[in-house]
């Protein structure tokens, strides 16, 4: 992986922007950072896979420290939290690697016999944008059934009980922890302890979408007061069009 250049994260930064859905972001963002990776392959990855390369361009691109501000769910106090990106760098229990998508996993429950694979960023994308979050998990788990059996009969992932459907949710987490990352949060108030997510698709994408806007707002004053066009402004380093702006304002 490498970080992309200037020109290459904004075409992907604006080829993000035209997509609501966080998935595609992610997915343009990796796709520029990632050439040694085959087109479509980055898609098929795990989610958790996914978001580990993300974890990694993060900390190329502006260090390793994470900081976020979250409110106390009792007393409404304001938390300030900061940590590294190898606090939220995890593997399943017992294993060394992260898991592929293409992995076969199963799950014996209540005389059902379930063979499925994990979740990647083309199963997120084709969910559909509405409809509750049971929906969604009944679309997703139809993705990636592979087999579904109770007795010897198959049955289809429409059919399969709601307790069934919650347990492999939760086989599923357990399976690609990094792909659903909680933190364990104090309050110093009123000492609750409750678990927060932590997404970095929407997090990182914060941080560029922040970045490109301020580029293209120096690209403005130094087209404007130099004239020169776009591709030139974007070619030169960001220490140089620092000194020209500086001495814009002198
Ligand atoms: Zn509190």
């Amino acid at each position: 992986m490498q970080v992309p250049s200037t020109q290459d994260l904004l075409a992907a930064w604006e080829h993000g922007r035209a997509t609501p859905r966080p998935t595609g972001r992610a997915l343009a963002l990796l796709s520029a950072a990632c050439a040694e990776i085959p087109p479509g392959e980055v898609a098929r990855l795990a989610i958790g896979a996914r978001d580990r390369l993300l974890l990694t361009l993060r900390r190329k691109m502006f260090g390793s420290r994470l900081a976020a501000v979250t409110q106390c769910p009792a007393c409404r106090a304001s938390l300030e939290l900061e940590f590294d990106v190898d606090d939220i760098s995890v593997t399943p229990s017992g294993k060394t690697e992260l898991p592929e998508s293409t992995e076969a996993l199963s799950l014996s429950q209540d005389g059902y016999e379930i063979s499925f694979r994990l979740p990647n960023s083309l199963d997120l994308l084709a969910l559909p944008g509405h409809g509750s979050i049971d929906e969604s998990k009944r679309h997703l788990i139809e993705r990636v059934l592979l087999q579904a059996l109770h007795g010897d009969r198959e049955i289809s992932a429409a059919k399969l009980p709601q307790a069934l459907m919650d347990a492999l949710a939760r086989k599923m987490s357990l399976a690609d922890p990094q792909g659903e990352i909680r933190l364990n949060l104090s309050c110093a108030e009123c000492e609750t302890n409750w678990r927060a997510p932590f997404d970095i698709v929407s997090y990182l994408w914060s941080e560029i979408d922040a970045w490109a806007i301020r580029l293209l707002r120096d690209v403005h004053q130094l087209a404007r007061a130099y004239g020169w066009p776009e591709s030139d402004i974007l070619a030169l380093s960001p220490m140089r069009r620092q000194c020209y702006l500086d001495m814009l304002d002198q």
